[in-house]
């Protein structure tokens, strides 16, 4: 059985995690943020190193081991009883980052759509995480260094994901909007496609 699913897709910075906290309290959405996933695992985890040793360069944490958090997460939120597959849609945030991880998803994904957060002005996309850093003790946000990194290695790497599920399921979103109009213009499409 594959896990009906829509995926918030975007650079650093473009609103994926605000619009997916939000969506993660409507009922029978379940949001997954990989990246928070990776954050909290246990200091004593070797992942969590690999995790720092990749995210402190900007770069992608290796595929294998993202896929494998990826599937301990859900099935440990399935037994748990937060996410029950049959009713629940999956609100995927930060995963698939790359073409090959999503051809490692396609067996278990029903993805209905691709929510593209499209932001042009990448200062803007800087600022913000520059302003999350602060609030969320985030150290990748708060070297430049590092952010420029990510934004380069999203537009290398991540941005290939988009073509990878073609244009009838992706819907781009201006990211440079205030949150509830992007999340007005998500719900709306939401609603049709689950
Ligand atoms: P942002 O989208 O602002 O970069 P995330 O919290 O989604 O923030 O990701 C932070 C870091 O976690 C990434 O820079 C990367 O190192 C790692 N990461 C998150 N998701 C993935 C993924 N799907 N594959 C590989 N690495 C990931």
């Amino acid at each position: 059985m594959k896990y009906r699913t829509i995926l918030l897709f975007g650079a650093p910075g473009s609103g994926k995690g605000t619009q997916g906290k939000i969506l993660g309290a409507v009922p029978n959405l379940f949001h997954f943020a990989c990246g928070d996933a990776f954050r909290n695992l246990r200091i004593d985890d070797p992942l969590g190193r690999v995790f720092i040793e990749y995210s402190s360069k900007g770069m992608l944490v290796p595929n294998e081991a993202t896929i494998g958090l990826w599937q301990k997460n859900i099935k440990a939120s399935t037994v748990d009883g937060e996410f029950n597959p049959e009713v629940d849609t999956l609100v995927l945030d930060g995963i698939p980052r790359n073409p090959q991880q999503a051809l490692m998803l396609q067996d278990f994904l029903d993805v209905r759509a691709v929510f593209n957060l499209h932001c042009s002005d990448s200062n803007k996309m800087v600022e913000r995480l520059q302003r999350r850093a602060l609030r969320e003790n985030r150290l990748d946000d708060a070297n430049l260094e590092v952010i420029r990194k990510r934004l380069e290695t999203y537009e290398n790497e991540t941005k290939q994901v988009l073509d990878f599920y073609g244009p009838k399921l992706v819907y781009t979103i201006d990211a440079t909007q205030p949150p509830v109009k992007v999340l007005r213009e998500v719900l709306e499409i939401l609603a049709k496609v689950i």
